[in-house]
């Protein structure tokens, strides 16, 4: 069967090495110029809540079945990656909340490339493309990042190309398009490049009190240990103000970051950057798309995993890659 997959990230190499596995040769479009998408940039933490029910709390608008496919598969997943060769540097995610690996992105990148068998580089996925269709281009984080005037924390690439071939094709989206998981960043005219992403995260929101530009107060009663529902409040800019400085405070001022000593402490000026889209193309858990014969979604394309919240988008991508590779070489 000819398959083409479109987007060598997570998503798409899993499934490409699945489906080679299953005896069939998927053609891999990536439109960027390096394979790897935003998982390169990561920091490659697979990972799932110990507890369903917290998973169920903390993404309370998610759908049920797609959580607990990817919360019953994770554990078969990482054992599948340990079996290419995947080596982990933890094991485990020294977060008492979350269990999963963490690998080093760029060798996992390289084993996962070399596994799914030849990448067409810079080969976006034609829009009159015949099915069967993997999608797997990252969501659109892009997009979201333009109209909402926010940072983008993501690979360059990922910009809703997926969501628009499902729609043309007759497919649904999820609830939840307007959310996104995503970071507290030093605002311009801080410069932030792509292996700046990890260490300028501007992650002691929780210790921070919160100001709008023209210095209102909207220090929240009570912060996520994520933070992720701060990256959603505070929009384009805001203030972080601190008693004293930290670690993360200075990496930012070395950035070029805006830091004043205000009457109520140390304040940065800092934008929310988004790192992936939450909502996205409606699938059931064979990853196939609804409404739409012949397409498949995995990764950050599928949407309405962590609705409300914040779950892994690496564990997303791992299990409905195999998902779909496996429906996908079912026929
Ligand atoms: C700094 C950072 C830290 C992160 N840390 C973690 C973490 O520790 N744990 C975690 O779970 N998640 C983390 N993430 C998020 C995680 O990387 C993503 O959720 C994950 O990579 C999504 O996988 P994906 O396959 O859906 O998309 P991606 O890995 O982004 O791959 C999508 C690919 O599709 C390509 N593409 C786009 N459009 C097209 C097109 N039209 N045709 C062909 N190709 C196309 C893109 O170029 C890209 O290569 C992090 C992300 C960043 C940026």
């Amino acid at each position: 069967m000819k398959v083409t997959i479109a987007g060598a990230g997570m998503a798409g190499l899993v499934a490409a090495v699945r489906l080679r596995e299953l005896g069939h040769e998927p053609r891999v479009l990536e439109k960027g110029t390096r394979p790897g998408g935003s998982m390169l940039l990561s920091s490659c933490v697979v990972w799932r809540h110990i507890e369903w029910a917290r998973f169920r709390a903390e993404c309370p608008g998610g759908d049920e079945q797609l959580q607990r496919l990817i919360w019953e598969r994770l554990g078969d997943g990482l054992r599948w990656l340990e079996s290419l060769g995947a080596e982990p540097v933890w094991l485990d995610t020294e977060n008492p909340l979350t269990t999963g690996r963490r690998y080093e992105p760029r060798t996992l990148t390289r084993l996962l490339v070399e596994a799914a068998g030849e990448v067409e580089l810079e080969a976006p996925l034609p829009t009159d493309a015949e099915p069967p269709v993997l999608l797997a281009t990252g969501g659109f984080p892009g997009r979201l990042a333009r109209e909402r005037g926010l940072l983008l924390r993501a690979n360059p690439w990922s910009d809703g190309d997926g969501l628009d071939f499902g729609v043309a094709f007759g497919a649904a989206s999820t609830a939840g398009m307007d959310e996104f998981y995503g970071r507290v960043m030093p605002a311009p005219p801080a410069r932030i490049r792509e292996a700046d992403f990890v260490p300028l995260a501007q992650l002691y929101g929780r210790e921070a009190r919160v100001f709008t530009d023209d210095w209102r107060e909207i220090t929240p009663p009570q912060v996520a240990w994520h933070e992720n529902d701060l990256a959603q409040l505070i929009g384009p800019r805001a203030w972080y103000v601190v008693t004293e400085t930290n670690e993360r405070i200075e990496a930012a001022r070395a950035a070029g970051a805006t830091i004043d000593q205000r009457e109520e402490g140390v304040a940065v000026h800092v934008a929310a950057a988004v790192t992936h889209t939450i909502g996205g193309l409606q699938v059931d858990t064979r990853a196939r798309v609804a409404g739409a014969d012949g397409l498949w979604a995995a990764g950050v394309d599928a949407g309405g995993v962590a609705t409300g919240g914040y779950a892994s988008g690496l564990a997303q991508a791992l299990v409905l890659g195999l998902a779909a590779a496996e429906s996908i070489a079912s026929g």
